[in-house]
C-alpha cells in the first residue's frame, strides 16, 4: 500500500511505531498532488516548502520523545479559513492576493496538535454553493468521476481527502457544505453543533449558521480532526465554554438500544431511487446492530429551504458589506470614492451578487418583517420540531443529499436546482443540532451515497459512534485507487 492510501489513524500509528516519518508522508502527499491535482484541482494554494519544513520539525519533536494527536500528519484547509502568511481568498476575486496576518483559531489548533498544512482548498465563492462551480478560480472535479462535481462548497477539501492528497481536511458548513461534499466523495464529514468550534478567523458568510467541520476517510479520522479543533475561544462570542469530551473514546461501536428516528418528511418525491434504497438499507443495518427504529415527524421541514435562503443571504449581505476595496484585497479605482467602491464590488461573482441582492431586499424597511422576521419565526418552529424529536430519539437518520454527484455544468444556470442539493442538510444548521454524513453505498454509476445521522445539540459523540458502528459493520469505504 502506498503511504498516501493510509487512513489518518493508520498514518499516525505508522509514525508512532517509527515505520515512517513525517517528511516521507508529506513528500508522498505532495507527490500525489503533483500527479493528481492537475485533473482534480482541489488546491488553490500549495504550501510545499512550509509543509516540508514543518514535517522536519515534527520528526525532530518525535525523535525527542514528544507525541501529539496529529504530529506530522499532512492535512488540508479550506481557503475560507485564515492562514497567517498564506493567501486566503474565500474563492473570490475580491480577496485575490489577501494574505492574512493571523491564523484562524482552528488553524492554530491544528498546528498545536502537530498537523502539517499542505495547502488551501477550493471553495465556492464565500462558500455559497454546492458544487465549487461558483469558485472564481477553478472548478474542482470529483475524484470518482472527473466529469462530475465534488459537491460544495467545501468541494476542494473533500476531493483532496478522497484522492489521497491529504489525510484529513477542514471545511465549513453553513447549510451543508461539509456533509454534502462528503456524501458526493465517499467520505465522512461532520458538521458540529454551532458554537462547538470557534469561528475566529473564518471568513464570515452567514454568522448564525457558519461552523467549521471536518473530513476524514473514516469516522475515526473525521473524529480525530474534530477533537483537535473543537473547544472554547474567547475571541468568538458564540463559542461555547464547555469541556471537549474524548470523542475518539466514544467510538465503541455499541449502539444497542440507540433510538433512531426516521422522519417521513425526508423521503420526498424527486429523491434519486438508489439513494432512497441505500438509506433505507442502512437504517435496517442500524436495526440489525441493535438500534430501535422509530418513525418521527419534523413537520416544518419543507420550510427549511425558503427560511435558509432568507436568513443566509440576509446575514451575507451585511457580512459582505466590508469588501469595499479600501480595507481588504484589490482596489479598482474610478473617478470618485463611490465609483471606486462600485467598481471594486463588481469583482463579486454572480451568485454572491444574487445573495447580496436577496439579503438586502429581505432586510429593507417595509419588507423586514414580511421576510426576515418571518424566516426567523420559521427557524424557531424548525428548532422546536427537532427539540421535540430528540425527546423521543437519540439520532435522526436520513439521506445527506437527494442525489449522488451531478455533472459539472448541469445545474450551473439553475440556482434553484443547485439549492435543492442541500435540502436535507439545511435544517441541522437552522436548528443548532449536529450532523454527520457516512458512506452507505454506491449508485449504478458507482458514485457514493451518504447516510446522514443528525444529533441533538452538542451530542456529536452519539452520532459519531452511530456512524462508526455502521461503518464497522459495512464496507463502503472503497479506495479510489483500487
Ligand atoms: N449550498 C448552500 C448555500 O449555497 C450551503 C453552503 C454552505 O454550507 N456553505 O448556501
Amino acid at each position: 500500500m502506498k503511504l498516501t492510501e493510509f487512513t489518518l489513524i493508520e498514518a499516525r500509528n505508522a509514525l508512532r511505531r517509527g515505520e515512517t516519518n513525517s517528511v516521507a508522508l508529506t513528500e508522498a502527499i505532495l507527490e500525489q498532488i503533483v500527479v493528481q491535482d492537475n485533473d482534480i484541482k482541489s488546491y488553490l494554494t500549495i504550501t510545499a516548502e512550509q509543509a516540508v519544513k514543518a514535517a522536519q520539525t515534527a520528526d525532530q519533536k518525535r525523535a525527542n520523545g514528544e507525541d501529539l494527536p496529529l504530529l506530522g500528519i499532512p492535512v488540508a484547509v479550506k481557503d475560507i479559513i485564515c492562514t497567517r502568511g498564506v493567501p486566503t481568498t474565500a474563492g473570490s476575486k475580491i480577496l485575490e492576493g489577501f494574505v492574512p496576518p493571523y491564523n484562524a483559531f482552528v488553524v492554530d489548533k491544528l498546528e498545536a496538535a502537530g498537523a502539517i498544512i499542505v495547502g488551501k482548498t477550493n471553495t465556492d465563492e464565500f462558500a455559497m454553493g454546492s458544487s465549487t462551480e461558483n469558485s472564481a478560480y477553478v472548478t474542482t472535479a470529483n475524484p470518482w468521476d472527473l466529469s462530475r462535481v465534488p459537491g460544495g462548497s467545501s468541494g476542494g477539501s473533500a476531493a483532496a481527502v478522497a484522492a489521497n492528497m491529504a489525510f484529513g481536511a477542514l471545511g465549513t458548513d453553513t447549510g451543508g457544505s461539509v456533509r454534502q461534499p462528503a456524501s458526493f466523495c465517499g467520505l465522512v464529514g461532520l458538521r458540529p453543533t454551532y458554537g462547538r468550534v470557534s469561528r475566529w478567523g473564518v471568513i464570515a458568510f452567514a454568522s448564525s449558521l457558519d461552523q467549521v467541520g471536518t473530513f476524514g476517510r473514516t469516522v475515526a479520522d473525521c473524529t480525530a480532526m474534530f477533537e483537535v479543533v473543537a473547544g472554547y475561544d474567547r475571541r468568538d462570542s458564540t463559542s461555547l465554554n464547555i469541556p471537549v469530551p474524548d470523542y475518539s473514546a466514544a467510538l465503541t461501536g455499541d449502539i444497542k438500544g440507540l433510538r433512531v428516528g426516521v422522519p417521513a418528511e425526508f423521503f420526498i418525491e424527486g429523491i434519486q431511487a438508489e439513494v432512497e434504497t441505500a438509506v433505507h438499507a442502512a437504517i435496517v443495518k442500524l436495526e440489525d446492530l441493535g438500534a430501535e427504529i422509530i418513525p418521527i415527524s419534523l413537520p416544518h421541514t419543507r420550510y427549511a429551504l425558503p427560511a435558509y435562503y432568507i436568513i443566509a443571504p440576509a446575514e451575507a449581505s451585511t457580512n459582505l458589506a466590508r469588501y469595499d476595496g479600501i480595507r481588504y484585497g484589490p482596489r479598482l479605482v474610478a473617478e470618485d470614492m463611490i465609483a471606486s467602491v462600485k467598481k471594486t464590488r463588481s469583482l463579486f461573482g454572480s451568485e454572491v451578487k444574487r445573495r447580496i441582492m436577496l439579503g438586502t431586499y429581505a432586510l429593507s424597511a417595509g419588507y423586514y418583517d414580511e421576510y426576515y422576521g418571518r424566516a426567523l419565526k420559521v427557524r424557531s418552529l424548525i428548532k422546536r420540531d427537532f427539540l421535540q424529536a430528540f425527546e423521543k430519539v437519540d439520532v435522526i437518520a436520513c439521506p445527506t443529499s437527494p442525489t449522488t454527484a451531478f455533472k459539472i455544468g448541469e445545474r450551473a444556470d439553475d440556482p434553484l436546482s443547485m439549492y435543492l442539493a442541500d435540502i436535507f442538510t439545511l435544517s441541522v444548521n437552522l436548528s443548532a443540532s449536529c450532523g454527520v454524513s457516512v458512506p452507505c453505498g454506491l449508485d449504478s454509476k458507482g458514485l457514493p451515497i451518504g447516510l446522514q445521522l443528525i444529533g441533538n445539540t452538542l451530542d456529536e459523540a452519539t452520532i459519531l459512534n452511530a456512524a462508526f458502528a455502521y461503518e464497522q459493520a459495512t464496507n463502503w469505504r472503497v479506495n479510489i485507487n483500487e
